[in-house]
């Protein structure tokens, strides 16, 4: 791995099971506020940056549904919004039920977004149904053989 973007962003390593637990409760909390009246499915993410900030993000729906915005997104670009670029891990709850029946996977759209800003080696995803029941992806693994902005430089 020699790219220009992955000597550019270290990323960070896994992080430790406190600060896991930490980012899926504020995406539990965050999912309280999702904005889902058409499809019933609240999302709530929770996005750490390299400084060590968390930055929520919920899902908000649109009557013209493709204005529709994911929790993951709405955390990432709260983020960049506020000055940061650097990200380490995010979690993600969600579904249809109080309590998350299964685990809610970020859409294409929010994956490639990741991309932008994240190593993909180095980025964690977890998906969480609750703090003790969750699993943890690198971005490259739900983002295998991607568009970059490595391609544009
Ligand atoms: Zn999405």
């Amino acid at each position: 791995m020699n790219s220009i973007r992955e000597d550019a962003r270290p990323g960070s390593a896994i992080p430790d099971n406190e600060t896991i637990r930490k980012l899926i409760t504020k995406a539990l909390d965050m999912r309280k506020k999702a904005y889902c009246p058409y499809s019933g499915y609240s999302v709530g993410a929770a996005l750490l940056t390299g400084t060590g900030k968390i930055f929520g993000g919920c899902n908000i729906e649109n009557a013209a549904y493709p204005d529709t915005v994911c929790g993951e997104r709405t955390a990432i670009f709260k983020a960049v919004s506020e000055g940061e670029r650097e990200f380490t891990a995010i979690a993600v709850t969600g579904g249809r039920s109080e309590e998350p029946e299964g685990y809610s996977v970020p859409c294409g759209s929010c994956r490639q977004v990741m991309n932008e800003f994240c190593d993909p080696d180095r980025f964690w995803i977890i998906v969480a149904r609750n703090t003790e029941d969750y699993k943890v992806f690198t971005l490259r693994q739900l983002l295998p053989e991607s568009f970059s902005p490595a391609a544009l430089m």
